[in-house]
């Protein structure tokens, strides 16, 4: 029998292996999706957005609610969504399969129901490793979505190291090209993984700076912790 992965320790193994200083700056290692089985699944729907500073592509778009959006509505043949429609909205963020992600973040920004769909796109940068895999070839949970080399820490393949300005003005320069995003607005940034809480400083960090540059209504938000958490 397999034996089973110390996720305590692999945390911290995690945490020795992808989070680095570098001239008092933290940097977190992070999947760059080029190459990658993500990439394939991710283009189906958008680019890949590039680092500027790395020229890699450690960052990917989600649309959150599909059921909103107009151009997933428009290629299922169905009529652009009515958002003067309160009940419709609440009704479409409890489908199966779908997330109520940007309901939190219309609310957090204060602003009205009707431009939920403005809330709907994450920018994600994915952090390199799970500490629930053992990152052998055939570890990990069999229905995860992230491949076993972008769950291994110590697989160098696929793996960048980001810092807080690398995020930061990738989203500012994304903020200002509708091209990339395909007209739909940019206010979340989601850090991702594999495991996001062995470098939750570095979140925090991400967040401060956003504050600190001002950033009109962009937030920060963490996949784990029961997928809860916004900082
Ligand atoms: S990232 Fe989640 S789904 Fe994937 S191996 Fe880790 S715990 Fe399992």
């Amino acid at each position: 029998m397999r034996e089973l992965v110390d996720p305590t320790k692999q945390a911290f193994e995690k945490r020795k292996l992808a989070v680095r200083n570098v001239d008092g700056k933290t940097q977190v290692l992070c999947v760059d999706f080029a190459g990658t089985m993500q990439e394939v699944d991710i283009k189906r729907r958008t680019d890949l957005p590039v680092d500027a500073a790395t020229g890699t592509h450690p960052y990917r778009f989600k649309i959150d609610n599909k059921a909103l959006d107009p151009e997933e509505r428009k290629n299922k043949g169905l009529p652009p969504f009515d958002f003067s429609d309160t009940e419709a909205i609440i009704k479409a963020l409890g489908e199966p399969r779908t997330f109520d992600m940007p309901l939190w973040f219309v609310n957090l920004a204060g602003d009205d129901i009707s431009r939920i769909l403005q809330y709907d796109l994450a920018l994600i940068f994915q952090s390199k490793g799970c500490n629930l895999h053992d990152w052998t070839e055939t570890g990990g949970c069999t229905y995860c979505y992230v491949d076993d080399v972008s769950n291994n820490p110590s697989n160098k393949k696929n793996a960048v190291w980001l810092g807080i300005e690398n995020i930061i003005n990738t989203a500012e320069k994304l903020r200002e090209d509708a091209s990339v995003r395909k007209g739909r607005e940019l206010h979340r940034i989601r850090h991702s993984g594999g495991e996001t809480t062995t470098e939750l400083d570095f979140t925090l960090e991400l967040q401060k700076e956003i504050e600190k540059r001002d950033l009109e209504k962009l937030f920060v938000q963490l996949t784990q912790i029961s997928a809860r958490a916004i900082l």
